[in-house]
């Protein structure tokens, strides 16, 4: 009988070291960084500056097969990675990784610091409140929303004149336009800037935004699974003047503000993006931006901190960024761009940044290229593709499992058939990963009721499958020691030539864009757009949106859109039901299906397990 301690026991267990310390160790200056407590910092974006003639380390993307709810492990993958990188083999190294939300650490997943012996610590830290990023976003989102029904209700209930005089108040004996004012102005066409020269019609033109109420696609934010909030009515106060509408509460990270943290590459560029997001359209179908309702300025004073990455580290006191988790559906699921960037600075030319896609290759990874190196311009060095033994046999058919029975005895007991049969996914996620030029290397995640049979079947198959190398790691049990094989392949694989390419070019079609990737990366035999999705396509295009690149909304349990169908599935036409657009992120999303955008809670959460020492002041329950 082998006692394994839980990941909260483990991490408590090593007591990190200053963060201070940890930034000394890494070059950072002292001016450089904004600690937050003991284990966390910020660090500010003038680094990039100091270090822009630095060459780039090695870019390292983890990604995985197709999730089972028996789990992969691809966090703990990119965390052991690291550890045997930096603290076993000497070479310097970062992981960067999503902050996780709060609605699945209380819900049915837990949280993300990884797990066993490869954490960040400490991993209470990671997975709450962090240094207040999804906090802001909430704060930032929420005041767009509420600008939007404001905006509304006051346009509705005065006359243009008396509208205007409050949008452009007498200040100090003067009437004087803002700057955003001045630029929602120059946008019109008008190049007035005395306020007292507006004709009617300039007035009328300036002050409403005409905003259809019924067009509005920015929902408020909140960072709980609270299920009740998926439909909602606003404005019943009397206050309200009849404005009611319905609407709806997502979850915090599926907010566009999330998804422009994590692409954004300066403050710059994120106060552009935040002002172009488009919330609604106006009675005449053009669509209305957050700069036209004047809170750009606003949104980025919120988000001012958040654009900095935060620094921790792992149980073997190696680096991490924690930064941006958007949503991994209808958003691209990746950590920022700016920690990678940063990170790839510091580690200097020989050194390592590995990251992690969330979902399977065929979702994470393709977003992970055709979104985030796009918007980054990086080019990544390998794909490290994590499978378990478990998950591939549920692929080969194994039987489904139960949340909260005990495991049957096919996952727990030597199958080589069910290995073998499952391994066509693992296959597929390879070929996936070749369509891009990159080299992959399969990275075996052991439990301890794996097989040596098993192990080195699995290891086999890659390897016929094209991967450069296949190794069975053991950093969960272990630490760094036990991915030491993984990194020496990832580092090997590295100098290979490397033929990055995107899978599509952004100038084709909406249409044929979303074609490109149902075919190529999920095996479809073609897609089938509803007339809704057609008609917003058409609107997309009209309006100049064309050349995003595309994030699919699609089920990550399955290649397909059908999530019971594993392994990998033929013959299926891809269903597009609807498409929508983040214009400040920048991607159109096609929807596959409909896409709750607000998790629920189950019968049993993980809370029910989450408590608090009140004399050590220690939590206890986090995974
Ligand atoms: P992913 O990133 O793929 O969602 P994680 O790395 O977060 O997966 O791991 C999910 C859970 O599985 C964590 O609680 C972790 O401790 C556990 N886990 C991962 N690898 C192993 C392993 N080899 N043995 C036992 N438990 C593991």
């Amino acid at each position: 009988f082998v006692f394994f301690s839980s990941d909260i026991e483990i991490s408590r267990a090593q007591s990190p070291k200053a963060v201070d310390v940890l930034a000394k160790e890494i070059g950072l200056l002292t001016d450089e960084v904004e600690i937050y407590g003991q284990t966390k910092a910020k660090v500010r974006l003038s680094l990039l500056e100091r270090l822009k003639d630095q060459p780039d380390g090695k870019y390292v993307l983890v990604a995985g097969i197709t999730p089972t709810p028996l789990g992969e492990g691809k966090s703990t993958v990119t965390i052991g990675l690291v550890q045997a990188l930096t603290a076993h083999l000497n070479i310097n190294s970062f992981a960067c990784l999503r902050q996780p939300s709060q609605g699945p650490t209380f819900g049915v997943k837990g949280g993300a610091a990884g797990g066993g012996y490869a954490q960040v610590i400490p991993m209470e830290e990671f997975n709450l409140h962090l240094t207040g990023d999804i906090h802001a976003i909430t704060a930032a989102n929420n005041l767009l929303a509420a600008a939007i029904d404001a905006r509304i209700l006051h346009e509705n209930t005065q006359s243009d004149k008396a509208l205007y005089n409050r949008l452009v108040p007498v200040v100090n004996g003067v009437r004087g336009f803002s700057a955003i004012q001045l630029a929602r102005l120059r946008r019109l066409g008008i190049s007035k800037t005395d306020p007292g020269t507006l004709t009617e019609e300039e007035i009328n033109k300036f002050a409403r935004l005409d905003i259809d109420p019924s067009t509005i696609t920015w929902q408020r934010v909140v960072d709980t699974n609270d299920r009740f909030l998926r439909k909602i009515t606003v404005g019943q106060a009397n206050t309200e003047k009849g404005f009611v509408r319905q609407a709806q509460f997502d979850i915090a990270v599926a907010s566009e503000i999330m998804a422009i943290l994590a692409l954004t590459t300066s403050l710059q560029d994120m106060k552009e993006r935040l002002g172009k997001m488009v919330v609604a359209n106006d009675k005449k179908g053009e669509p209305i931006t957050a700069e036209d309702l004047g809170v750009t300025g606003a949104l980025a004073v919120l988000m001012k901190d958040a654009i900095k990455p935060t620094l921790m580290q792992t149980l073997e006191g190696t680096p991490v960024f924690v930064h941006a988790g958007p949503f991994a559906n209808i958003a691209h699921g990746n950590s920022s761009v700016l920690a990678d960037k940063i990170a790839l600075k510091l580690v200097g030319e020989k050194g390592f940044v590995v990251t992690e896609a969330g979902f399977g290759a065929d979702i994470g990874m393709e977003k992970f290229f055709n979104i985030k190196c796009r918007a980054s311009g990086l080019v990544p060095s390998v794909v490290v593709l994590v499978a378990t033994v478990r998950a591939l046999k549920m692929h080969g058919g194994g039987p489904n499992v139960t949340a909260g029975a005990p495991l049957k005895k096919e996952y727990t007991e030597e199958n080589l058939q069910l290995v073998a049969d499952g391994c066509c996914n693992l296959q597929k996620q390879i070929q996936i990963t070749q369509l891009f030029g990159v080299p992959v290397v399969v990275a075996l995640n052991v439990f301890k009721t794996d097989s040596p049979a098993e192990i080195d079947l699995v290891c086999k198959i890659a390897k016929q499958s094209g991967a450069f190398d296949a190794v069975p790691c053991n950093h969960w049990s272990a630490g760094g020691r036990g991915a030491v094989k993984l990194a020496q392949a990832v580092e090997r694989a590295a100098n290979q030539k490397n033929n990055f390419k995107y899978l599509y070019s952004l100038e084709l079609p909406i249409v044929e864009k979303i074609r490109i990737i149902a075919q190529k990366v999920y095996g479809a035999q073609d897609i089938e757009l509803s007339p809704t999705a057609q008609s917003q396509v058409d609107r997309y295009t009209r309006q100049g949106f064309g050349n995003l690149p595309i994030c699919m909304a699609k089920t990550h349990l399955s290649l397909s859109h059908q999530p019971e169908r594993k392994g990998v599935p033929t013959g299926f036409i891809l269903p597009i039901s609807d498409v929508r657009a983040s214009i400040g992120a920048g991607f159109i999303y096609p929807l596959v299906g409909t896409m709750s955008t607000m998790p629920g809670l189950p019968t049993r959460p993980c809370f029910y397990d989450i408590d608090l020492d009140p004399i050590t002041e220690q939590v206890k329950g986090l995974f």
